[in-house]
This record gives structure tokens, C-alpha cells and sequence, in this order.
């Protein structure tokens, strides 16, 4: 186990895991990427990206004294979690039995014999072909959205 917050996190990033820190609007308008990645303050509600320091002599629009960013937003890059994945054999195995392992007697058993499963087959071919193709699935354990479950 690592002994604080850093060693686990060079952990992580050496093994792939890392993730990208986006700065972000406090007010969750837009994230300061792309064409706003320059932006000192947000186009939509024009609250400042950082944490402005209150002196005297800073003024307003003077940016050589921001402060540290409002809002970040921590992304984890998806490809290297997805590659780690198939960096141990077991997993590889696991991963890819869906196209090499598994018995197709035509009864619905896996997510691999759904409709939706062969629609994007049938949509993506080349997709299809390769059997390390992963598929993503949302799927909730508790969710009441109408609060209606004691009624
Ligand atoms: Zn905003």
C-alpha cells in the first residue's frame, strides 16, 4: 500500500492511470479547453477562471497575480485504463471471450447474444473483427428517479 497520496498516484501514472486536470467554470458553464483554453473568465456567466486575490494594488484584469484555478475538473483518460487492461494474459482471456470463447447455441445467456450487441456488429464491421473491442454498459442498482418506490 502506498504510504500517502503521492506515492499512489505515481503509482498510477506509472502504470498508465493517469488522469488530466481541465479547468473548469465554477458555475459549470463551459471547461477551458479547446477555444476557451486561453480564457481568464468564462464567455457565458463571466465569473473569473481562478480565485482572485483581494490587494490593493491588484486590479480586476491584471492576470500576472491570479490565483490558483476556481474549478478543476480531473479526467481519466480512457484508452490507457482500457490498455492496462489487456497488459495481464488472464484478463486478455477474459476480455476477449465474447468472440473466442463463448458457445453460441442461440439462446439469450450473455450481453453478447442481445440485439444490441449484434446491431453494432452489424453497423461496425471492422469494429466487430477485432476481439479485443470492448463495450461499454450504464446500468443502476437503486434508482428512484419519481420517487414513487412506496407507492
Ligand atoms: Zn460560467
Amino acid at each position: 500500500m502506498p504510504k500517502s497520496y503521492y506515492q499512489a498516484k505515481e503509482i498510477l501514472c506509472s502504470m498508465g492511470m493517469e488522469y488530466k486536470k481541465i479547468h473548469a467554470c465554477p458555475n459549470d458553464c463551459i471547461l477551458y479547453k479547446h477555444e476557451f483554453e486561453e480564457m481568464h473568465k468564462c464567455p457565458r456567466c463571466g465569473v473569473s477562471r481562478y480565485k482572485v486575490k483581494d490587494c490593493d494594488e491588484c486590479s480586476s484584469d491584471d492576470n500576472s497575480k491570479k490565483g490558483p484555478p476556481t474549478k478543476v475538473v480531473r479526467y481519466l483518460l480512457i484508452v490507457p485504463r482500457f490498455k492496462r487492461l489487456f497488459a495481464n494474459g488472464d484478463d486478455t482471456k477474459d476480455l476477449t471471450w465474447h468472440a473466442n470463447g463463448r458457445n453460441c447455441d442461440g439462446m439469450l445467456c450473455y450481453p453478447a447474444d442481445s440485439s444490441q450487441w449484434k446491431k453494432i456488429d452489424h453497423l461496425y464491421p471492422d469494429f466487430r473483427k477485432e476481439a479485443r473491442n470492448i463495450r461499454l454498459g450504464l446500468s443502476t442498482d437503486g434508482m428512484n428517479p419519481f420517487g414513487s418506490l412506496r407507492t
